[in-house]
């Protein structure tokens, strides 16, 4: 059965929160799209972020945009504090350009990264930021 997509305003609603809270200013949100997958095999993904590359853009003549896709079947039975992480992790695959392109896993997403980042992000929630 192929993937079924569709929009996902929650997993929007904490992106933003996220891009706002770590001011995340090379992200332009409007930018950001989000959806839910439904009916991935996939036993080890939980989400993924798509980019819109720069032959598109030109060819298309549009923005740089991407989305992040969750995987139904794994992201939805994360707890609340998982489900952050796992979006603040696919944020930070997107570059300070903001061009299309994306930053590796290697040197810059790391667990070590997104859990310092998680921190700083935990802190602020708390102080209501
Ligand atoms: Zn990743």
């Amino acid at each position: 059965m192929p993937l079924k997509y569709n929009k996902a305003p929650d997993v929007k609603q904490l992106a933003n929160q996220i891009i706002e809270r770590l001011e995340f200013s090379h992200i332009a949100p409007d930018c950001v799209h989000c959806f839910r997958s439904e009916g991935s095999k996939s036993r080890r993904i939980i989400a993924r972020i798509h980019g819109f590359g720069r032959i598109w853009q030109q060819a298309l003549e549009l923005p740089p945009t991407y989305v992040i896709e969750v995987l139904s079947e794994r992201y939805d039975k994360l707890s609340p504090e998982e489900k952050e992480k796992t979006v603040l992790h696919e944020l930070m695959h997107i570059p300070m350009g903001f061009k299309g392109g994306f930053r590796p896993h290697k040197g810059y997403v790391t667990k070590r990264h997104v859990d310092n980042m998680y921190e700083k992000y935990k802190k602020r929630k708390q102080n209501r930021f």
